[in-house]
């Protein structure tokens, strides 16, 4: 399945999962499928050293990469990820979710990724500093307004924009806001940035939920990971009347069958970082996490976490995909099975990306929307791109995953094709 000397993929890696995405959409794609190795390949992969004086005089170094897997429809675009189980083989596999992504809500970029090997917790203020702008330097040689624009993911945050920003401006000698985006809103930063990949999870949920004829106000919700993505989310669907049951994040599992009360909860997490202190919810077990009974499923957390074994004992009836490559394929088959509906990743947390777009665009203009006009084009821009997937979806009788797959690599090999193979 892949024919790259410098990966050795697993049955459960995120590029095997990838690929084996990729392999599900060939029968749908008709001429264009003779483009489809493209897909399989990152275009540009960029390994490098970064190393930093640690506070004690230490020197440490660190492992960064920044991989460019698609660029047909437009410069790169993704995240960064600060994690010590970051790899080149993740970050291809991130990267490739990204080309999907941005062409499914048809974003004028093609797909990106970077990240350190290493826990930012353990690194002080002025360490992550130096170490971020170390690496924002040895990436500088392909990133730009116009090349790739990097953007927060687990373990980074809008300061850490900012400090990229600031290098990149500093080593090209003019102030380039366009570089990154997710900065903070002073340094062009946009109004809605960092709850949108929560408010696109919501949205999208909210249209499926619809279709399926379940209603939000008293539905039951569960979610792993409560930071960025699956904090938003849930704040979201307790306005919308649905109910918080589960939550499970990196110190634990809670449960109350009554509902979370989500502002102690928020408040515990933005304080802790971590949802133990909550006093109104039971401890369980993490594995029983994955049995609770529940309408809504949140996996907001990381990749592989809904294997064919969680997947049979799921109760929900929808899974929504805060989190990039959170099902396992072989798990998608078993929910598929048992009529659970999986919103995928590459449409699910698109919401991020898409105001990450808004940002480039106003950086270009230098005239900053209102949150309310951004909230307002998000919702339309997901539910418009929800439509033509579950079009497509319904006409070749597929998965949702396999129709989102299907309508962005048209798009993504249409342009391939249109661009002409250089030289
Ligand atoms: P985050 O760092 O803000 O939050 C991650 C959450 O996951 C935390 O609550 C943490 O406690 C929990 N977690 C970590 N390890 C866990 C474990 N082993 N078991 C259970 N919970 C665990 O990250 P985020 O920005 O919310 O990203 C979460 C997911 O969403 C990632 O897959 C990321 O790639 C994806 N995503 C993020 C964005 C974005 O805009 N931030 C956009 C698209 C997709």
């Amino acid at each position: 399945m892949s024919y790259l000397s410098y990966v050795n993929p697993t049955a459960t890696s995120p590029w095997h999962t990838y690929l084996a995405q990729v392999d599900r959409v060939l029968p749908y794609l008709g001429p264009l499928a003779r483009w489809a190795e493209t897909l399989k390949r990152p275009k540009r992969s960029l390994l490098v050293d970064v190393p930093i004086e640690m506070d004690d005089g230490t020197v440490r170094h660190f492992e960064g990469y920044r991989v460019q897997h698609n660029l047909s429809r437009g410069p790169g675009k993704g995240g960064v990820r600060y994690h010590p189980d970051v790899t080149l083989e993740e970050v291809m596999a991130l990267a490739g979710w990204m080309t999907i992504k941005n062409a499914a809500v048809a974003l004028p970029f093609g797909g990106a990724k970077g990240g350190i090997r290493v826990d930012p917790k353990t690194l002080s203020r002025k360490e992550l500093e130096r170490m971020t702008r170390r690496y924002t330097s040895e990436i500088g040689i392909i990133i730009g307004p116009q090349q790739d624009i990097p953007a927060p993911d687990v373990g980074t945050n809008a300061q850490i924009m900012g400090w990229m920003m600031d290098t990149y401006s500093m080593n090209t000698g003019a102030t380039a806001t366009g570089v990154v985006t997710g900065k903070p809103i002073h340094l062009g930063g946009s109004l809605g940035r960092v709850k949108a990949t929560g408010r696109g999870v919501f949205v999208t949920g909210r249209e499926a939920a619809r279709r399926i004829g379940l209603k939000l106000d008293g539905a039951r919700v569960a979610v792993q990971g409560l930071g960025n993505v699956g904090g938003a989310a849930a704040e979201l669907f307790g306005q919308a009347g649905a109910k918080l049951v589960a939550v499970q994040d990196h110190t634990g599992t809670l449960v109350n069958a009554n509902g979370f009360d989500m502002a102690d909860t928020m408040e515990v997490v933005k304080r802790d970082g971590a949802i133990g202190a909550y006093k109104d919810a039971e401890r369980i077990d993490n594995e029983a996490f994955w049995d609770v009974d529940c309408d809504i499923l949140i996996p907001a957390a990381l990749e592989g976490q809904i294997t064919p074994a969680r997947a049979n004992r799921i109760k929900a009836k929808l899974v929504l995909e805060g989190a990039n490559g959170p099902t396992l394929p072989e798990a998608d088959d078993v929910l598929a099975d048992r009529g659970v509906l999986v919103v995928p990743d590459v449409i699910c947390n698109a919401g991020g990306v898409t105001v990450s777009y808004f940002e480039w665009v106003q950086d270009f203009s230098s005239f900053f929307w209102s949150e309310d006009e951004i909230n307002v084009r998000l919702d339309k821009i997901m539910v418009d791109a929800l439509k033509k997937i579950w079009d497509t979806a319904d006409r070749h009788k597929i998965s949702l995953r396999t129709a989102t797959f299907a309508v962005a690599c048209e798009r993504i090999l249409v342009a391939r094709e249109e661009r002409g193979l250089y030289p």
